[in-house]
């Protein structure tokens, strides 16, 4: 048998009482540890948390918990070295892969660090200027922002288990709000290995941060008024959340990142050769490859003028045959597994569904793996599919297949890409690719009304853009409609989320004592 990770809740480590879910290695098919949160008291956890972890923050200025985040940031950096074991292990990436979860956790806890202490020593914020609410200035209204009297509980999706956490957890413990994470089993092993990393270091008060690993069961019924959750997953799962009586009827705020069909347009002016076609190649096979597709940000429609079809399709394919797939152990290996053989299921069923409607342009079915056993393994090569009338391909603006999977499709102009584009009805991100620059800022303002974030790629940046896919803690992260409507990151207005706003209307002598 192996072993039973532990939760860690009402400031103690509690194992389930049941048997426990299996986490397997995705390329060697083993058993790596169990999960289980039968038995857990959720009620007294979630108080415990509230009461003890929320005040023991809310008792220290913006500055004091700024520097917390620093010492999570030296507790995490001691110990990275069993997180890429971990990563290899459960999430089957190869080391690149595993840092855009673990170091772009870490990158993240680090810079709320540094903009919490800029902050200072205060314990609420100001929104805004005080506004005067009558002839006489005497008497006025001031918003303040103050953090929220609940916890925060996180529900996370399986492919970021360390940045899924910390990404969320920078910002709420910021805010002085305690943090209640509930890890995708499939790969809850990195996150609870990290939470008991921390938790043993003693860097933050009892109650600030808890981890319950296994069953979503019970969590959501322990939820009161000023608590908050921050969901990362499907969209049908982000459906039951929101009809829970606990968001419809005690009004639990609630944040929800879903899936999204996230697109690259290389804008009509550049052509093969030039170097925003090139940007555009380059960058499509990157998002298909890292994690294996298994990015919510990650390029899923691609977008080219119709004459250009057939060179993007020779390009971005030639750049793919190039990928090795395989054991991510193994040095020659660029590219791993999906995690689970559920995932490599759900990716086999959606490319049997867009393959009714595209055809295939490269295929990763054909690729041989390396130093992987092709029945065991849950490694796919990468696939792009084109169609040629992009009006007619429904399924293609609609179906999200979580792997290294992206559509070719062509335009006759911008406005006609621009439509398909938003035909992703509201998606994380989009990328623009060209060397117009007033082209390019038209084509992005066109856009942001449904994106959470537009990715602009011209070749004076080409050495210096963060990725298409790569959520920046300084940027927004979400999208409206499909894509969840939430909005995470975006540097401190990720604050918002965990605070309360409150109008108080006073004599500006009173007014004046608050800071
Ligand atoms: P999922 O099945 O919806 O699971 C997400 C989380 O919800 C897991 O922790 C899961 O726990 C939990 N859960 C399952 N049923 C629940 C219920 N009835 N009540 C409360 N929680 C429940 O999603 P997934 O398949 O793991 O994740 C893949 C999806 O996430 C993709 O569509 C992807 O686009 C999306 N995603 C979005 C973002 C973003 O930032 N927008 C980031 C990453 C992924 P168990 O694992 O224990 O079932």
């Amino acid at each position: 048998m192996t072993e039973l990770l532990s939760n860690y809740l009402g400031g103690t480590w509690q194992p389930g009482t049941g048997a426990g879910t299996a986490l397997f290695d995705p390329v060697l098919g083993n058993e790596l540890a169990r999960v289980d949160a039968t038995g857990l008291d959720l009620a007294a956890g979630f108080a415990f948390a509230r009461e003890q972890g929320g005040a023991a923050l809310r008792a220290l200025s913006y500055r004091q918990r700024a520097a917390l985040l620093g010492e999570v940031v030296k507790v995490l950096q001691a110990n990275r070295d069993a997180y890429y074991d971990i990563a290899t292990a459960n999430s089957g990436t190869v080391r690149n892969d595993s840092a855009v979860d673990i170091d772009g956790g870490i990158f993240t806890l680090g810079t709320y660090a540094r903009l919490g202490d800029t902050l200072g020593d205060r314990h609420f914020l100001a929104d805004g200027e005080a506004a005067r609410l009558g002839k006489d200035p005497l008497f006025q209204s001031q918003h303040v922002l103050v953090p929220t009297r609940g916890v925060a509980l996180f529900i996370n999706a399986f492919n970021f288990p360390a940045w899924g956490l910390w990404e969320k957890a920078a910002p709420a413990l910021l805010a002085g709000v305690p943090v209640i994470v509930k890890p995708a089993t499939a790969t809850a092993w990195l996150t609870q290995r990290m939470v008991r990393d921390v938790v043993e270091a003693g860097v933050l008060p009892a109650g600030a941060l808890s981890v319950v690993c296994g069953s979503a069961a019970g969590l959501l019924d322990a939820l009161q008024p000023f608590d908050v959750v921050s969901f990362t997953g499907s969209a049908d799962t982000a459906a039951l959340i929101r009809s829970h009586p606990a968001i419809a009827r005690r009004s639990v705020r609630v944040n929800i990142e879903a899936d999204s069909i996230n697109s690259a347009v290389l804008l009509p002016q550049d052509g093969p050769g030039s170097a925003a076609f090139d940007l555009l190649a380059k960058e499509v096979v990157r998002e298909m490859t890292v994690k294996s597709g298994q990015k919510c940000t990650a390029i899923r429609r691609i977008f080219v003028p119709e004459t250009l079809y057939a060179q993007a399709a020779e390009a971005i394919g030639a750049r793919l045959s190039k990928v090795t797939v395989g054991n991510p152990r193994h040095d020659s290996v660029r590219m791993g597994a999906l995690v689970s053989r559920a995932q490599f299921d759900a990716v086999q069923a959606g490319l049997a569904e867009l393959r009714m409607h595209a055809q295939v342009l490269h295929d990763g079915a054909r690729q041989p793996l390396v130093d992987a056993d092709p029945a065991l393994a849950c490694c796919i090569g990468p696939t792009l599919l084109g169609v040629t009338d992009a009006d007619a391909a429904a399924a293609v603006h609609d179906t999200e297949v979580f792997g290294p999977v992206a559509t070719l499709l062509p335009y006759r102009d911008t406005a006609h890409a621009l439509d398909l584009v938003r035909r992703g009805q509201g998606s994380l991100v989009a990328s623009l690719y060209g060397s117009d620059a007033a082209a390019l800022g038209a084509a992005a303002l066109e856009l942001a009304d449904s994106h959470g974030r537009v990715h602009v790629i011209s070749p004076d940046v080409a050495q210096l853009h963060t990725g298409h896919g790569n959520v920046m803690p300084q940027s927004l992260h979400g999208g409206p409609g499909r894509a969840g409507g939430g909005e995470e990151l975006g540097g401190l207005r990720a604050l918002h989320f965990y605070h309360r706003r409150s109008a108080i209307q006073a004599s500006t002598a009173v007014l004046g004592s608050l800071a």
